[in-house]
């Protein structure tokens, strides 16, 4: 019973984790060239480099101000290189000015939620609420408290992925949709192994690093880290203090 509710943990962390990105990258590669007309994936963010910059930072040069800034620095270094200039507009705050978008760019290095936050703000056209169900189920998912699922739950998200990510594939080609339905129908039916398990465990592992170590650090002045599956504060020189296990893991 325990087993099988782990089994299908993990499969649903598969289908969002590894199969949406590859569609979703797919979907970014075809609005950048096909309908925003950018000659490479760098060209396509250097058009949109203000705007995603309201989403990493509070505040522009242009004089936007944001509320909310979902964007990692990991991920605007993975997308935006510093270069040497100074501000157009003559602030003196970090702004989009002293960024180039990176020429070695490509969708790749995309995640499951950067792949989201992109599409969301800078492919106007592309059906958000189904970006908006991948990234529901992904939360959920990563933030679950046990890394369980019942059938029902399980049946229940990967219909709504599979569903989201297929219309989105469709949109795209033929060719993507069909290549789309054949990992998740494979996904499905294969048994997995153990280095996929813990491949699988690292990517969980990382997704949560991401987000809620962000959440603790801005409370924590000393900096916290993971360290195997417990979440520790550093102090001092190599002290540390044990905060608690990472939630929703099964440990073996
Ligand atoms: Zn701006
Ligand atoms: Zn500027």
């Amino acid at each position: 019973m325990s087993r099988d509710d782990e089994a299908r943990y993990n499969r649903a962390c598969l289908l969002v984790l590894n199969v949406c990105p590859f569609t979703l990258r797919h979907v970014i590669d075809d609005y950048s060239s096909r309908h925003a007309r950018s000659l490479s994936l760098c060209d396509f963010l250097e058009k949109n480099k203000d705007r995603l910059f309201h989403l990493y930072k509070r505040e522009c040069c242009c004089g936007h101000k944001s509320n909310k800034t979902p964007m990692y620095q990991s991920q605007w270094d993975s997308l935006y290189n510093r270069n040497t200039s100074t501000c157009l507009n003559g602030k003196r705050i970090d702004c989009p000015c002293k960024y180039d978008g990176k020429t070695s760019a490509t969708t790749n290095v995309m995640d499951v939620t950067l792949c989201c936050l992109v599409i969301h703000n800078i492919c106007p056209g592309v059906d958000v609420n189904h970006i908006q169900t991948v990234r529901e189920i992904r939360n959920k998912l990563i933030h679950a408290e046990s890394a369980r699922l019942d059938l029902l739950t399980f049946n229940g998200y990967m219909n709504r992925v599979e569903t989201a990510v297929c219309e989105l594939a469709k949109n795209v080609s033929t060719v993507l949709h069909t290549e789309t339905l054949e990992m998740i129908d494979e996904l499905k039916n294969r048994l997995m192994d153990p280095v996929e398990l813990r491949e699988l465990r690292n990517l969980i592992i990382d997704q949560k690093r991401f987000s809620d170590l962000e959440a603790v650090r801005m409370g924590l002045s000393t900096g916290a880290d993971y360290i195997g599956f417990d979440l520790v504060e550093w102090v001092g020189t190599g002290g540390m203090i044990y905060i608690g296990k990472v939630k929703g893991l099964c440990v073996d």
